[in-house]
């Protein structure tokens, strides 16, 4: 399996190779530029491709042929879309997990409160989300973790098992912040891409075009888009004669730490 250790002892085999050749037969750099190039490449890859598996082992959905799938909402809780959320949900009887974000939590305690008490499930999603968390050391990732961690505890009393990491990137930090929070890493395999694509229809059809049995479908409560394609498409679901379990059950793994 390629992951970061096997890949670095790849590696180094390759690079002290080079040198024994290079001692031979004359010294030519591009041979090193060009395996630099390839290491960086297949890092790259590792830290965008959360199902890779490259860095940490993450649970992205579930090899089967039975049609369920799971859904998931990350970013909120929103003042704006999250209450309507709840609201379709609740009236298809569907189950969700939401991956909070810490910040907009502190802002809206209550929906946090209503989430919960609605009976569907919370996951850790950072507690500022910036676009440069991943280049935080381990510590400053595993204290924002912990403040929403606190924070959760505070308003429901339960203690979170899942972190999900903000756009999917992993390295060796973030592996490091969710072993010390003794935490598991929930990824996707079906992505909507609500947060960019703005028209319902195109939305939606998509969502069709890409159902299948196992599925977790990454989708944002901060888009009215999403609440807008929500009802045709749990409508849909429907028809095809799919299940919406909850995460925990589609994955086997417990949500919520005892
Ligand atoms: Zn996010």
């Amino acid at each position: 399996m390629l992951n970061f250790r096997n890949t670095n002892i790849l590696f180094i085999v390759l690079f002290l190779s080079l040198v024994a050749i290079q001692y031979y037969k004359g010294f030519d750099i591009s041979w090193f530029i060009a395996l630099v190039l390839v290491y960086s490449a297949v890092l790259f890859y590792g830290s965008f491709y959360i199902r890779s598996n490259f860095f940490l082992t993450s649970f992205s959905g579930k090899k089967t042929n039975e049609k369920i799938i799971a859904l998931s909402f990350d970013d909120g809780p929103s003042a704006e879309y999250t209450p309507q959320i709840l609201d379709i949900l609740r009236e298809y009887g569907t189950p969700a997990t939401f991956f909070v974000i810490g910040e907009n939590v502190e802002e809206n305690k209550s929906i946090l409160q209503q989430i919960s008490t609605a009976g569907h499930l919370i996951g850790n999603h950072t507690f500022f989300h910036s676009n440069w968390f991943d280049l935080q050391p381990a510590k400053k990732m595993q204290e924002e973790m912990q403040q929403t961690q606190s924070l959760m505890h505070q308003i429901t009393g339960k203690q979170m098992n899942w972190f999900r990491p903000p756009y999917g990137v992993t390295n060796p930090n973030v592996k490091k912040a969710v072993k010390g929070m003794g935490y598991h890493t929930i990824g996707w395999n079906l992505r909507s891409f609500d947060t960019m694509i703005k028209d319902p229809a195109k939305l939606l059809s998509r969502l069709k075009s890409m159902i299948k049995p196992g599925a977790v479908i990454l989708l944002h409560d901060t888009q009215k888009v999403t609440s807008e394609v929500l009802p045709a498409f749990l409508q849909f679901v429907k028809e095809q004669q799919y299940s919406v379990v909850p995460l925990d059950k589609l994955l086997d793994l417990q949500a919520y730490k005892n």
